[in-house]
């Protein structure tokens, strides 16, 4: 990595740059000189023309040479990345491990990340190249919340809240917190930015009393703290204003309006692409230890190796049945036995007909049971 640093900072602080600019400065003044020479004395044209073309041509001549300069730290910059990662994605991607049905929902779930995230042109392109569409009806929806997540990098509460005020029931099915959020950060901005006490009052007069059966507590805390707005870092509701950043609320806004529409709360394109990425590496790793190994993966659609992920890309627990010591799969589904024991079916079938009778023995503890006892299990 160190080498990297080095030819990176080497680049950036190659002269080669502002040589190049001061010569193309020049390259403008000189046209500019010469305009106005022709301008003020149209008769000797060919003579200014002349005198420029040879000043141009010195210019030029030099811009060639400084850009070589830079040319030759880009390449000694890009040779340091090549060595430092020497990484053949190729090498990741095993077709027969990770087949691909060419089917739409690849195409879909890409259209559906572009106008998620307001990239409405990009979308309205994807749909007229893949022939794909999404109900319009979706598609003014992301736009809504579109606006309001900018209204929100703004620092514009207003929006969220009008909205959150009207998917209160919905919110409230959900566990969400959201509305009491946005009104609890507005209102601290009030007891902060106003002089008059009042203001944050009639503000949560307004808006607050709505929570009171839900949130009472909080309430109390945040009427409290007004008494020490000038002096809240030695207060005991110091807390209460380490409020989340505008980022944040927009995160959790997005997460719940797209939950209110059946999506999950992230993109699930981002998702596996940032998963994809950690992945990568360990990926290529496996691969050339197995071809040194002279193995080859034998099941599809599971790892020979655990690929460690940060907790916020792990969304469910994998199951191993501890007798075949496979993973469980749609086709092939954990299932919980009357004892708490848990099996995958195909396990317990097998085990069935081993069995001349219609029971058979848990085999990790004295209970007897059937198979039709058994009962699907979900991580
Ligand atoms: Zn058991």
């Amino acid at each position: 990595m160190d080498a990297i640093f080095k030819e990176f900072n080497r680049l950036s602080k190659s002269s080669g740059f502002a040589k190049c600019e001061a010569q193309v400065d020049s390259f403008l003044e000189t046209l500019e000189l010469a305009k106005t020479a022709i301008t003020k004395d149209p008769q000797n044209v060919a003579k200014y023309v002349r005198e420029m073309k040879i000043k141009l041509d010195l210019i030029a001549s030099k811009i060639t040479e400084y850009e070589k300069e830079i040319y030759s730290s880009i390449a000694k910059y890009g040779k340091s990345l090549d060595k430092t990662f020497r990484l053949d994605l190729s090498s990741a991607y095993n077709p027969k491990m990770f087949p691909i049905s060419p089917n739409d929902d690849l195409n879909r779930a890409i259209l559906v990340h572009f106008a998620r995230n307001g990239h409405f042109d990009i979308a309205r392109e994807f749909m007229d190249e893949t022939h794909i569409t999404i109900q319009t009806s979706l598609l003014d929806q992301f736009s809504i919340m579109y606006k309001i997540v900018q209204a929100l990098n703004n620092e514009d509460l207003g929006p969220a809240i009008e909205w959150a005020s009207t998917k209160r029931k919905e919110l409230l099915e959900l566990g969400s917190n959201l509305e009491f959020v946005l009104h609890k950060v507005q209102f601290t901005r009030l007891v902060l930015g106003s002089d008059d006490i009042a203001i944050p009052f009639n503000y949560a007069r307004k808006n607050l009393s709505v929570f009171g059966d839900r949130y009472s507590n909080e309430i109390s805390r945040l009427m409290c703290s007004t008494l020490y707005r000038k002096n809240i870092e030695r207060s005991p509701y110091q807390d209460i204003f380490n409020l989340p950043s505008y980022e944040k609320l927009a995160w959790m806004f997005s997460s719940e309006f797209c939950f209110l529409l059946g999506l999950s709360p992230e993109s699930p394109i981002y998702l596996a692409v940032t998963a994809g990425s950690l992945s990568l590496p360990i990926l290529a790793k496996l691969e050339v230890l197995m071809k040194s190994k002279k193995a080859e993966w034998t099941t599809t659609n599971e790892l020979p190796t655990e690929i460690p992920l940060p907790k916020s890309l792990v969304f469910h627990s994998i199951f191993v049945c501890p007798v075949s010591r496979e993973q469980t799969t749609e086709e092939n589904p954990p299932k919980v036995l009357p004892c708490g024991h848990i099996l995958a079916e195909n396990s317990l079938k097998s085990m069935q007909k081993d069995h001349i009778s219609h029971s058979i023995k848990c085999p990790y503890c004295p209970t007897e049971t059937t198979v039709a006892q058994a009962k699907r299990v979900y991580f």
